[in-house]
């Protein structure tokens, strides 16, 4: 067994920021030659740029997890790799686990760094939201992990397309069906992908104040992320919040307004690479975590910030 396989995934012709991620964190870790699997073999180019020298290409449509359990399942049997990566994505996130108790092989999940000594896959996660971090080893072959978004650097190759290898697709009686998927707003970042976030919390007072936050999120090129407050009171949609049961992230700049920062918001932003915090109280634990911290009312902060922004865009 030799290699690494990375299951990618694309969105409008190009391979998704979390796979390209997870392509360098291949080639970076030194296992073996790379190899990309995914459902479009006209993303041969990009997955040689980011250094796959196959691709695994099964043409089997949009996600369903029993359909690419197998055909993944079938690209392992006929490349051997040593290790299988996922970026953490949702995607990647559901089919990682389910193929590592279909080979009875370990998965490691939301890793933040990989390691190959000596044989063995050695991977570090963030534990106890954010506060320990542990070191594992996985068993068994091939040895799977998937990557915290945003945590590995991605980093082009320049080596030229990927051989494009078939994989049937898989006869699979599949006990789920994808009835409809519902496209989010036309244009808005998903802050899973987002390098900048900007947030919302309850200091928004209502629904509308969100506003605020899509306006400064769409000048700075950023995607809106939320506290579960907003998002239980109905202002946001689920797939905005950030934490514990939202999504983690680790964007290279987050600014809170109006999140106080408790533990389980926390748990989804700390190790984002600039923190920066609005809030009225001082001693709100937003601060701890904070790089820059804002004392201040959102509602004059926001929107003056959202005008340097621009200004500073047009010069
Ligand atoms: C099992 C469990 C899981 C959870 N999972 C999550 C999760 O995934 N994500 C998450 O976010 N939470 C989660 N929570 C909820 C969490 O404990 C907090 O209740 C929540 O994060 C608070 O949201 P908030 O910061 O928006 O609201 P608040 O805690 O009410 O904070 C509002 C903040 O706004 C500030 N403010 C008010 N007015 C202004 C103003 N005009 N200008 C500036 N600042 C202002 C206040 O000073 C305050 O700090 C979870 C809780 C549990 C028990």
């Amino acid at each position: 067994m030799a290699g690494v396989l990375v299951f990618c995934e694309v969105k409008d012709g190009k391979l998704k920021k979390a796979s390209r991620e997870a392509l360098s964190a291949a080639r970076k870790l030194g296992a073996g030659d790379v190899a990309a699997f995914a459902t479009d073999s006209t993303i041969a180019s990009d997955a040689g740029a980011y250094g796959a020298k196959k691709l695994f290409a099964a043409s089997i449509g949009p996600y369903e997890t029993e359909i690419y359990t197998s055909a993944l399942e079938q690209a392992i049997k006929e490349m051997q790799p040593s290790v299988v990566l996922f970026g953490g994505t949702s995607n990647g996130r559901d089919l990682a686990p389910r193929l590592a108790a279909r080979l009875n092989v370990g998965v490691a999940s939301d890793v933040d760094r990989l390691e190959w000594t000596s044989g063995k896959l050695r991977a570090r996660r963030p534990v106890y939201s954010g506060k320990a971090f542990a070191t594992v080893e996985v068993t068994g072959n091939p040895a799977m992990a998937t990557t915290r978004p945003n945590a590995f650097p991605e980093e082009q190759a320049r080596g030229g397309a990927a051989e494009v290898v078939e994989i049937a697709a898989p006869s699979v009686d599949a006990k789920a069906k994808l009835i409809e998927t519902k496209a989010s707003e036309a244009g808005e970042l998903t802050i899973a992908e987002a390098d900048i976030i900007v947030s919302g919390g309850r200091g928004l007072k209502e629904a509308a104040n969100f506003s605020l936050i899509r306006d400064l999120a769409h000048a700075i090129g950023g995607a809106v992320g939320a506290s579960r407050a907003t998002v239980d009171a109905g202002w946001i949609d689920h797939q905005h919040q950030v934490g514990q049961t939202g999504r983690v992230v680790s964007p290279n700049l987050y600014i809170a307004a109006g999140v106080s920062g408790a533990i389980q918001h926390l748990a989804g932003m700390s190790s984002s690479k600039h923190i920066v915090a609005i809030n009225k109280d001082p001693e709100a634990p937003i601060f701890r975590v904070a790089d820059l911290g804002v004392v201040g009312d959102l509602f004059q902060i926001v929107p003056a910030l959202t005008e340097e922004v621009k200004k500073a865009k047009t010069h």
